[in-house]
């Protein structure tokens, strides 16, 4: 009789089940991994609305860590590792991979999107996909995807030391930004957001200052007063707003995921007598021991980030849970869905 696990899977756009499937066999290269803690964000959203070119049915789930329990005859000798999950796999040879760009890979996929992920008792993952994660605990160790996006924002704003960084939206990612930028060596993070609470939080994760919006955030924050400018709302009209908070050389960034098709207008010769930048930064480049040097060596209380952690057979309340008024990070915790029922 082929062993069965408890899984969240999507089966169609806006329509999912928590269901029994088959435990997955590890092929060549690959490993069993049994999720002991998985994240959710607004992307297991975004693929549930067909937003993502995800194919149904699908696992999802793309922030995981977990224990090895079982691999092919070759990669026996990780069973018993805990692990943290780079859910990118690219291809090598397209042009994005060949310049240093996996994670713009033409060919890209992710578990969690294009393959199964950790919204199940368990998820096989290549071995290259696994990063150890020392003793970390689990919920910590899945923040390490998120935190790897964070890494890839500051490896490629290429800050000087002692720059000046503005974080615009106090939500789960802010907080996850401001904690690898004080493990970047960035000490000057002022918080931009509208709700006090929401401030007082991120003064906890590093803030150095805090600024509470009322309309604008230029209203409230002298104009060039920054390096590094990160929008982490997703609102066209807050990064319009912004550029004028960019100090001569500054750089912004839209980190947040505005609506495709929105516009922004830009002075050229701003951009040009002020040498300014604009940088995307799209999920995460190979960055996950990185974010798990951060999580090891942080003095902030990343415990307390995940606020709320539910069983796979509570999806629904879950997914309903993402980006409420006072959670920060919501899990899965998969190893409650086995115990007895
Ligand atoms: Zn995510
Ligand atoms: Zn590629």
């Amino acid at each position: 009789m082929t062993e069965t696990m408890t899984a969240v899977v999507y089966t169609g756009i806006d329509t999912f089940e928590v269901t029994r499937l088959p435990i997955p066999t590890p092929g060549p290269g690959e490993l069993l991994v049994r999720v002991e803690a998985a994240g959710l964000c607004h992307t297991d959203l975004d693929i549930l609305a067909g937003r993502y070119a995800a194919e149904f049915p699908r696992i999802p789930g793309h922030e995981f860590a977990g224990t090895v329990v079982d691999a092919e005859p070759e990669l026996i000798g990780h069973i018993g590792t805990r692990v943290a999950i780079d859910p990118l796999i690219s291809c090598h040879q397209c042009r994005s991979c060949l310049r240093g760009h996996p994670n713009l890979c033409t060919q890209g996929q992710a578990y969690g999107a294009e393959r199964d992920g950790g919204f199940a008792e368990y998820v096989v993952v290549r071995s290259a996909n696994t990063h150890h994660i020392g003793r970390l605990s689990m919920p910590v160790a899945a923040l390490a995807e998120p935190f790897a996006c964070a890494v890839n924002a500051f490896e490629r704003a290429r800050l000087a030391p002692g720059a000046t960084t503005l974080i615009i939206g106090a939500g789960p990612m802010g907080m996850i930004l401001s904690i690898a930028a004080r493990g970047w060596d960035i000490h000057d993070v002022t918080f931009a957001d509208r709700i006090p609470e929401r401030l007082e939080r991120a003064r906890s994760f590093g803030a150095t200052d805090t600024v509470l919006v009322k309309d604008t955030v230029s209203e409230e924050l002298p104009p060039a007063a920054f390096d590094l400018v990160i929008d982490a709302t997703g609102r066209p009209s807050v990064l319009q707003d912004a550029v004028q908070l960019l100090a001569d050389g500054g750089t912004l960034i839209p980190f947040g995921v505005c609506p495709p098709g929105s516009q922004l207008t830009l002075d050229p010769f701003e951009v040009y007598r002020r040498q300014l930048r604009i940088i995307g930064s799209f999920s995460l480049n190979r960055g996950i021991p990185e974010a798990l040097q951060i999580l090891q060596r942080t003095r902030f209380p990343i415990e307390e980030m995940i606020t709320t952690r539910f069983t796979l057979r509570d999806g629904a309340e879950a997914l309903t849970a993402i980006g409420g008024p006072n959670s920060i990070k919501v899990q899965f915790d998969p190893t409650f869905d086995s115990a007895p029922q």
